[in-house]
């Protein structure tokens, strides 16, 4: 944290507080794990609530206090009157206002002072204090750096694990360009405060109902390859979700197996939600392909260079056939 900013925080939190801590819609280890660290930590001499925007998969619910964690959608009353009373407002995992979905409009309209921590390029200016780095693996290395700017003393076996998860989720565990020898650095801190490595891979990657391999087996059936191109991409479609009780998070890291083709730089997964209208679009990428730009060119998305995600209003076939000439026309300008 830089000194100014490093002041501006020891001086807001010199009083009790009342802080909402709110991640991305439809949150990943890495947006929970950084507001419940952060939660536990401010805990004790403030008054804290964490705000998702909706739901979350019910895989993360192992993560401590994971049961305080408020969902606007089904709690709206509720979660305006903390919003009503906030004074520090902490968004976590995300950059742009529109990722909090329904509750941007109430962030901005806040009078409270607004926090961002995040690793996402290109960040909005829309917090009072902006602590943004693209560099990093993960928000949870940020608030860990965070905290330990104002109170390392204070980690303990809780914060560690929130903030060891929201890592090694994002890291893909500690494998992927992100990782470098400082992350593998806090990942060794925590593992000392007594977090349990095992234990939070089988919650995360171990933990599933039967059908979600089924829904597996049908993703990697749909795998299609772009003929001369080293892009592959699949499909989950309304069908194969009620088939197979699709629950969210369900589909998290299928998109991963196409990469593991040789000579496949792209992988991309489309999810027909039907209740929202439209596709949500999984990119994946490596080498020297990057997918954020073309995430937000064509499909009114973004991201990280490697991981971006992106959406479509046209039908699953217009989307996929949209896709194919889009794909092509990138790979042509940009890499041939
Ligand atoms: P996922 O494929 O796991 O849903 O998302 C991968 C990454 O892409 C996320 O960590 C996030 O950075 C980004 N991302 C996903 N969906 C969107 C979106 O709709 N808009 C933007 N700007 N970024 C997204
Ligand atoms: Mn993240």
């Amino acid at each position: 944290m830089k000194d100014l900013t490093l002041k501006s925080v020891t001086k807001l939190f010199s009083e009790k507080r009342n802080i909402i801590f709110i991640p991305h819609s439809s949150p990943d280890a890495d947006a929970l794990g950084s507001c419940l660290a952060l939660y536990h930590f401010f805990n004790q001499e403030n008054e804290v609530n964490i705000i998702s925007p909706n739901e979350y998969t019910e895989i993360l619910n192992f993560l401590p206090g994971s049961e305080n964690i408020l969902n606007y959608e089904t709690d709206k009353e509720k979660c305006e009157n903390i919003f009503n009373k906030g004074n520090v407002i902490f968004t976590l995992d995300f950059n742009s206002l529109s990722r909090a979905r329904n509750l941007s409009s109430l962030i901005s309209k806040s009078s409270a002072t607004t926090i961002m921590i995040d690793h996402h390029e290109n960040p909005n200016n829309y917090a009072d204090i902006t602590i943004s780095n693209s560099r990093m693996s993960s928000t949870c290395e940020m608030v860990y750096d965070f905290i330990c700017s104002i109170d390392k003393s204070k980690i303990d076996n809780k914060i560690a694990t929130c903030i060891y998860t929201g890592i090694v989720a994002d890291t893909g565990s500690f494998r992927f360009p992100s990782t470098t020898s400082k992350t593998l650095k806090v990942g060794s801190e925590l593992i000392n405060h007594g977090v349990n490595v095992t234990e939070i891979f089988e919650k995360l990657h171990n933990n599933f109902q039967f059908k979600r391999l089924k829904l597996l087996g049908s993703a990697i059936n749909n795998f299609k390859k772009i003929e001369g191109l080293p892009v592959v991409y699949t499909s989950i479609t309304e069908n194969d979700q009620k088939v197979n009780d699709f629950k969210k998070g369900d589909s998290e890291g299928f998109v991963n197996f196409g990469l593991s083709v040789a000579d496949i730089l792209c992988s991309v997964l489309f999810i027909e939600k039907k209740d929202e209208g439209l596709i949500k679009i999984s990119f994946r990428s490596k080498g020297d392909f990057k997918v954020n730009i073309f995430a937000s060119k064509y499909f009114n998305g973004g991201g990280h260079e490697y991981a971006s995600g992106g959406i479509s209003k046209l039908s699953l076939q217009e989307t996929e056939e949209k896709f194919i000439i889009d794909i092509k026309k990138y790979i042509k300008e940009n890499y041939e």
